[in-house]
């Protein structure tokens, strides 16, 4: 298990999540090939995605290559989403070659989500998200060139530029109910401070729409690599195993430091969540207080380098 002792943007979790989860409706999501838009039709053709509910407890994962992949969310903090069958308009300066731009959720002020699937579909899923902080903004610039820039083969590249988009137009950390969407998510969530603090968790675990967005994306795509994006403490926290080997090689490349960072309690973290539901490497970037277009690039070359590797391992 990854070692991880971040400051106030993130963490690692160690503690378990009391289970506070009356109504655990698992979430039966058809996909792949029912939702997948043409690539040639992604700035036109609106695409229906289906969401079902069930009753069903046992948890089942099909491959990602089948035709229709189930998945049952039987996590006791799990809340239904509601991903209604929606246009997908194409987004400005994301859109160029994506398989997909798919709308994965709404904001409490009912910004639209989008996730933006590019690469090889069925290769090892990366998942990188630039905004969860409204007021931490830099990864936008890497998710950019991200959008743009040639994926390796194998990797099926999913980009989701913001979670938090009614922070990001405040900007504020966080959404428009004042939840910091790095306390809400299911893994360990437990109480924080009170709407307008800092790190207000919400009134229970994926509480936020914004959340159960990416809450849905992860069990529809299960990426085998997620990255967020904060700032501003221009580092990389230690971790072990694979995940350690992909925090050296990122910071090789970039040049931040690993440094472990103390103090804090950490519940709901955004990143531990999708490390413990999918097994694999899920970690913070924090970036400096500024980054130059420069260094967007070299950062957006780290993420394909490292996803590589991710796949490799
Ligand atoms: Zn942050």
């Amino acid at each position: 298990m990854a070692v991880l002792a971040l400051a106030a943007c993130s963490d690692s979790g160690g503690s378990t999540a009391p289970s506070t989860a009356p109504s655990a409706a698992p979430v039966t999501v058809a996909t792949a090939a029912t939702t997948v838009l043409p690539s040639t039709a992604v700035a036109t053709t609106a695409a229906a995605t289906t969401v079902a509910t069930t009753t069903s407890t046992t948890s089942t994962s099909t491959p990602p290559a089948a035709a229709t992949t189930t998945i049952t969310t039987t996590t006791a903090t799990t809340t239904t989403t509601t991903l209604p069958p929606t246009a997908l308009p194409g987004v400005a300066g994301l859109d160029g070659d994506a398989l997909q731009v798919a709308e994965i959720g709404r904001s409490v002020d009912g910004r639209p989500i989008r996730a933006v699937e590019r690469g090889t579909r069925g290769g090892t899923p990366v998942l990188v998200i630039g905004v969860i902080h409204g007021d931490e903004q830099a990864g936008v610039a890497i998710l950019e060139q991200l959008a743009t820039l040639p994926v390796p083969p194998g990797i099926d590249l999913w980009l989701v530029e913001s979670m938090n988009p009614d922070g990001q137009a405040v900007p504020q950390r966080g959404n428009a109910h004042g939840v910091d969407l790095n306390r809400n998510f299911p893994d360990g969530w437990g109480p924080i401070g009170a709407p307008g603090d800092g790190q207000y968790a919400g009134t229970g675990p994926a509480s936020e729409p914004e959340t159960q967005a990416i809450v849905n994306l992860v069990g529809l795509i299960r990426p085998a690599l997620t990255i967020f994006y904060h700032q501003d403490l221009n580092r990389l926290s230690p971790s072990n195993g694979v995940e350690g080997q992909l925090k050296e090689r990122y910071a090789a490349l970039t040049g931040l430091p690993i440094e472990r960072i103390t103090g804090g309690t950490y519940t709901g973290v955004a990143a531990t969540w999708i490390r413990k539901q999918t097994g694999s490497p899920s970690f913070i970037v924090e970036l400096g207080p500024t980054l130059s277009r420069e260094q967007a690039d070299t950062h957006a070359a780290a993420v394909l380098d490292i996803a590589t590797m991710a796949a490799a391992a």
